[in-house]
């Protein structure tokens, strides 16, 4: 399939182009024209990219991509090796931010939601863009540990958490580094109840702050361990909608 239609392929079914960012979503390495087979990732990490290489991919579909806004601009060091490497086996870079966070059911919110198999889920208006925050009913009213034992499970990752509820019925979250959200979340209200506790990635120092006097309950559940999903169901789909070869390559992280 060429390159080109994949990626405008992506691009439509994300709305990438209605999303603003911090980050070029979509293409941002051009290799060969013509793509067979697609390996995709949380981040382009040199060693995602030898893994790709490994596999004779010819292009890499991540969450984490390059260009970040406000970082050296300067190809150099760690940017030269990982892109002089996809240039040189000519392998595409396209990557997907907010678009693979916020997208209704293969975002990263949507798989989470699913995976911990949350009701009535609904997108907090508050948080911006739409979607960034979700929210809704846990199957059944679990207490911080509880909680904290199934994300632990589900996830495969050590859960960081602040809080002791005996009973969260409700909660919020946004994957990766959205702990700042917490503050968005607080004090809110999902089908007529409000929300006992918010689930993020990552965890900062003023975040505990923030949930004990907010009497919010929080937890770190891992930005990569929260990431998987999105771009993993983006290449199921990728898979079962057009003839391409999509493998998921997990490159751990303790993050
Ligand atoms: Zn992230």
């Amino acid at each position: 399939m060429l390159l080109n239609d994949i990626v405008s392929i992506l691009d439509n079914e994300l709305d990438s182009p209605n999303v603003s960012d911090y980050c070029p979503n979509g293409l941002q390495l051009e290799g060969k024209s013509d793509v067979r087979k697609i390996v995709t990732g949380v981040t382009a990490s040199l060693a995602l990219i030898d893994k790709a290489i490994a596999l004779n991919a010819d292009a890499i579909v991540v969450h984490h991509g390059y260009f970040w806004k406000g970082e050296k601009q300067a190809i150099v060091g760690m940017k030269q090796q990982r892109i002089k490497k996809l240039l040189v086996n000519g392998i595409s870079l396209i990557a997907y931010h907010l678009p693979l966070d916020v997208h209704p059911t293969m975002g990263n919110n949507a798989q989470l939601g699913k995976l911990l198999n949350i009701q009535n889920v609904k997108a907090l208006s508050a948080s911006k863009p739409d979607g960034i925050v979700m929210a809704g009913n846990l199957k059944e009213t679990l207490s911080h540990s509880a909680l904290s034992q199934l994300l632990s499970a589900r996830l495969s990752h050590t859960v960081v958490s602040v809080g002791n509820k005996c009973e969260i019925a409700t909660v919020a979250w946004c994957t990766g580094g959205g702990q700042h959200f917490i503050d968005d979340t607080a004090n809110q209200y999902v089908n007529g109840q409000v929300i006992d506790a918010f689930i993020s990635g990552e965890i900062s120092e003023q975040t505990t702050h923030s949930a004990r006097e907010q009497k919010i309950d929080f937890f770190a559940a891992g930005h990569h361990a929260t990431e998987r999903y999105g771009v993993k169901a983006l290449g199921e789909w990728l898979m079962e909608n057009y003839s391409l070869e999509v493998i998921f390559v997990d490159i751990d992280n303790p993050a």
